[in-house]
């Protein structure tokens, strides 16, 4: 995470798996009379898809926030590719935040008066030979949306502005992408294509880490499924095989149409 001295050899080219690691993590914000995480402790390997779910007030958002340096914990540590955050200032948080974390929320967050192209250059940073509106029109090509490059928020669906935010979110090559609640605010077939994308990244390599309401969504994409209540984390499965989620889909599916 830039300038240590010495620190020559980059922590992924130490042959290490574990990309996120939470060590008792307590949150309480101020006024708030429980805590909000309540001691999590989590390991996320890299290349893993997984789905963080619970009830509204459950902790969800914190533990995202956390994990993406937005905010800090009341105790305990939190450590993204051996670098512990807490160790950090704010300009080193901030740099952390540019250069290894992706952040994709349930309500877009595209800047109306910038075009599509425009809103995923923002976070660009200028690296390699290619020019960021050439690397921007290729990321949205590859989410399938190139048509809409020049085009303003206002005129694209909910599923396509999605999709633009999370074009922005990739743009820097994020080590680790977070999504909160992407889909929370479409409708189920823009939820559906939304997730398919994620899915895809993460076949591609991409490590996510989604908070979602939705299990069938959830169990069908994802291979790990961690659930939390009252900030604390109450179960954790890891979907092994396609056979188990398909599984996993079909008994929620059956629970949604019993009655
Ligand atoms: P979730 O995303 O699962 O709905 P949150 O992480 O947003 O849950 O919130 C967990 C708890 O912390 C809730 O009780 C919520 O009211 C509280 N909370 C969240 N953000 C703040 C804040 N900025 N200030 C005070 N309380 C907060
Ligand atoms: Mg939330």
């Amino acid at each position: 995470m830039g300038g240590r001295a010495g620190g020559r050899r980059a922590w992924w080219e130490n042959g290490m798996t574990e990309l996120v690691r939470l060590t008792d993590v307590t949150k309480v914000y101020q006024g708030g009379i429980t805590g909000a995480l309540n001691g999590v402790s989590l390991s996320i390997e890299q290349g893993e898809f997984t789905a963080v779910m619970g009830p509204s007030g459950s902790g969800k958002s914190t533990l995202l926030n956390l994990i993406a340096g937005l905010d800090r914990p009341t105790s305990g540590d939190v450590a993204v590719g051996g670098t512990d955050l807490g160790a950090l200032g704010e300009a080193g948080l901030a740099r952390f935040r540019r250069d290894h974390v992706g952040f994709v929320f349930q309500f877009f967050h595209l800047l109306p008066n910038l075009t599509a192209l425009e809103n995923v250059l923002i976070p660009a940073q200028l690296k390699g030979r290619e020019s960021a509106d050439a690397r921007g029109r290729k990321l949205l090509e590859r989410l399938g949306i190139a048509e809409v490059a020049d085009r303003y928020p206002a005129r694209l669906s909910g599923g396509q502005q999605q999709r633009v935010a999370i074009a922005r979110a990739l743009i820097n090559n994020p080590t680790l992408l977070l999504a909160d609640e992407p889909t929370g605010a479409l409708d189920t077939h823009s939820g559906e294509q939304v997730m398919d994308l994620l899915a895809q990244l993460h076949r591609d390599g991409q490590t996510i880490l989604l908070v979602t309401h939705d299990a069938k969504l959830a169990t069908r994409q994802a291979s790990r499924v961690v659930s939390v209540m009252d900030g604390k984390i109450v179960d954790d499965a890891r979907l092994e095989t396609k056979e188990r989620s398909t599984s996993e889909v079909v008994r929620v599916r059956g629970e949604e149409t019993s009655r």
